[in-house]
């Protein structure tokens, strides 16, 4: 979706598969989380919002993630990877300014040393809160890269003009930050991990685990009430994607 030089174009970059009810309160059988990041084109520079995940859980998802990798059943291939996507729908990643992480777990700063002449954007508190965890989603080496990093405070307008704005959605994670972006058609809200499915928002269904579930639930009230007015929400593992993002590859 394009207007007037800012854009969205979503990524695909492989897939999670486990036991719904661990995501989704109440729902039955297996899921499959649909891993995204997204290009946010503004005229100002080029923003990835999140990145997927690193190349070693490719071949050795345990030794990566310890025992979360038991968890889910992981398709990703070589074709699925951030610096491949990107490639893959003509953008050259090093012409990526700024990486946000949404929060530092393994499906969405993963690929972040793949974009390396990047810029890392992360709340603050969830870069302090994931120096003293290792496992429990979070690998060291998906993030801990030695790129340049801006640690932000709640919420932080990337280019000045409003329009591309990193949302404190604490709840999740205790950093987790979604992203708000004003096109001329409308406000887009790109949730990350704030709400997975459009079926989470629907029954106001958490997760299992989550470091807050009280700020999870308030976000999600918080989220329904932007849908209400207006905002375009794109869901965190969502396999399907708001129209107005248009076609988004295999
Ligand atoms: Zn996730």
């Amino acid at each position: 979706m394009t207007t007037e030089g800012l854009s969205i174009r979503p990524l695909r970059c492989g897939v999670l598969r486990s036991d719904a009810a661990g995501f989704v309160e109440g729902m039955a059988g297996d899921l499959d989380l649909q891993v995204w990041a997204f290009v946010v084109h503004h005229p100002g520079g080029t923003v990835l919002f999140d990145t997927g995940m690193h190349p070693d859980v490719r071949d050795d998802a345990r030794g990566h993630l310890g025992g979360v990798a038991d968890l889910f059943r992981i398709e990703y291939t070589e074709d699925d990877d951030v610096h491949a996507r990107l490639v893959g729908v003509g953008v050259d990643p090093t012409t990526i300014d700024r990486v946000v992480c949404s929060h530092l777990h393994f499906d969405h700063a993963g690929g972040t040393s793949l974009v390396g002449d990047a810029r890392i954007v992360v709340q603050r508190r969830e870069w302090e809160h994931a120096r003293d965890e290792e496992g429990s989603g979070y690998a060291h080496a998906d993030w801990d890269t030695g790129q340049d990093l801006e640690l932000v405070d709640g919420e932080h307008d990337l280019f000045g003009d409003g329009r591309v704005v990193c949302l404190p959605t604490f709840g999740h994670t205790p950093g987790h930050q979604s992203l708000l972006v004003r096109l001329d058609t409308g406000d887009v809200l790109l949730t990350a991990d704030a709400c997975y499915l459009r079926a989470s928002l629907e029954a106001m269904a958490l997760p299992a685990f989550g470091w807050d579930l009280d700020r999870q639930r308030a976000v999600l009230r918080d989220f329904a009430r932007r849908e209400a007015t207006g905002t375009t929400l794109v869901f965190g593992h969502d396999p399907v994607l708001p129209a107005l993002l248009g076609e988004h590859g295999p």
